[in-house]
């Protein structure tokens, strides 16, 4: 049977679950709380920068084949930018070092056989325990499989977990940076390029995907938020939103869940993860500085990455749950000192500034949280999760949102085809 396929939720992985079923034939109408899509990844223009900027950078790999998907199925593959080869900038806030980490192209790293190419200060063996993730347990933090106390730690491989799992290295859970690895350094450097939404995030994820479901007739209903879900037979009977308006399930249709792990409490005895992470923001007004756009890893300071596009610099602070409590005055005080620091323009007082906090950019990527992720399935026949806190074997990021929304899509239409 092909009925209707209900997705709650038009962040990524709702709206990469509808992409597919869509082109799958299936007719399908999105229902989404806020009064636009995208989620925790969106852009909006600022009235305090008068720019058009992202609630957040985000940066992704070229080895993120779940997302080159999406973007080819929405026709928004030339809206991701980067470097033609894999390279990754550094400088060290403290020592005032900069170098660059560059990939050979094998899926054996030879490079790291040369000194040279190196990260600074590093040694030979601290790449060598990089093999110690492969084998993590489900126990096992970042830090314990990788810390060795040398340099390449800290230059490397805790800004990259930091980044990927939104959570401190000491507490986040090993097996979920070695997909990360995996899929993407351990391909070489076609997998691993940097790339940027350009110009926005809403322009490269968003806006082309609700177009393409516009043009193919589905319904995207905005200011819908679910607040019950009935329950009858081996499945769910109806959804009832916010407003009165209760829609209920045909004999073919399916409902797909995707939303934050805190909104899926709707559903009663589903495991979710409990604790969350911030990720805080600042975007700067700085002028236009040298070639556009391009991005910064930091260490030994607050600040963890900066990209500059047009005239906007950004950094950002993930696991920021701290930070996330100060005023946004004292905050962009103290990054305005490193971006000056990294772009090389002391001195210059602190422009336009726009903080965004958002206190739960992501799950807390621990191995006790990450146990707790459900699979997309769920106990009730028509109804299926997506969602970058599921099950997905990957971080909680755009490539895991994305993966969840096209395994729950084909998961329905392979099920049609079956029965
Ligand atoms: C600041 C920041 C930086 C990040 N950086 C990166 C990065 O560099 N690289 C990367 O890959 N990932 C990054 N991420 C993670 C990435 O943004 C997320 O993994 C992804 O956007 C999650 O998508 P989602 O669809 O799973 O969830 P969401 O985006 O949360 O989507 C859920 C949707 O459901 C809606 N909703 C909630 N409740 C209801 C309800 N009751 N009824 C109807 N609708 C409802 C919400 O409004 C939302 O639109 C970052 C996230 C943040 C916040």
């Amino acid at each position: 049977m092909t009925g209707r396929v209900h997705v709650i939720g038009a962040g990524l992985a709702g709206l990469s679950a509808a992409v597919s079923l869509v082109r799958a034939g299936r007719p399908v109408t999105v229902y989404e709380a806020a009064g636009h899509a995208g989620g925790r990844c969106r852009s909006f223009f600022d009235e305090v920068l008068g720019r058009r900027i992202d609630n957040g950078n985000h940066l992704l790999l070229s080895g993120n084949e779940d997302t080159r998907a999406y973007l080819e199925a929405i026709g928004a593959t030339d809206r991701l930018c980067g470097p033609e080869h894999a390279e990754f900038p550094f400088l060290d806030l403290e020592s005032g070092e900069r170098w660059t980490v560059r990939p050979g192209a094998g899926r054996v790293p030879w490079w790291i056989l040369s000194a040279a190419r190196r990260i600074p200060g590093s040694r030979l063996s601290e790449y060598l325990r990089a093999l110690r993730l492969a084998r993590a347990g489900g126990d096992a933090t970042v830090a314990q499989c990788l810390d060795g106390g040398g340099v390449l730690f800290r230059r490397f491989w805790e800004p990259l977990a930091v980044a990927a799992l939104n959570t401190a290295a000491d507490e986040g859970a090993a097996s979920l940076l070695w997909p990360v690895v995996r899929e993407t350094f351990g391909r070489g450097e076609a997998a691993c390029r940097p790339r940027i939404a350009n110009p926005g995030l809403s322009e490269c994820f968003v806006d082309p995907a609700l177009r393409l479901l516009e043009t193919a007739g589905a319904t995207v209903r905005f200011r819908s938020r679910l607040r019950a879900v009935t329950f009858g037979g081996d499945g769910i009977a109806a959804l009832a939103f916010a407003g009165g308006e209760t829609v209920r399930l045909g004999a073919g249709d399916r409902a797909i869940l995707a939303v934050p792990p805190a909104a899926a409490a709707l559903l009663p005895g589903l495991e979710t993860p409990r604790g969350s992470r911030a990720i805080v923001n600042g975007h700067f007004l700085v002028g236009r500085i040298g070639e556009h756009p391009f991005f910064l890893g930091l260490v030994g300071g607050l600040c963890q990455w900066l990209f500059v596009r047009g005239d906007v610099a950004s950094v950002t602070v993930s696991a920021a749950d701290s930070l996330a409590e100060e005023g946004s005055d004292a905050i962009a005080t103290r990054m305005w000192r490193e971006i000056t620091r990294a772009l090389g323009l002391e001195g210059q007082p602190l422009p336009a500034f726009r903080i965004v906090k958002e206190k739960r950019a992501t799950f807390a990527q621990t191995p006790a949280e990450t146990r707790r992720r459900p699979g997309f399935r769920t106990p009730w026949s028509n109804l299926l999760l997506a969602g970058d806190w599921t099950d997905t074997g990957l971080p909680a990021t755009i490539e895991g949102s994305v993966r969840s929304g096209r395994t729950a899509a084909a998961a329905i239409v392979a099920d049609s085809i079956s029965s």
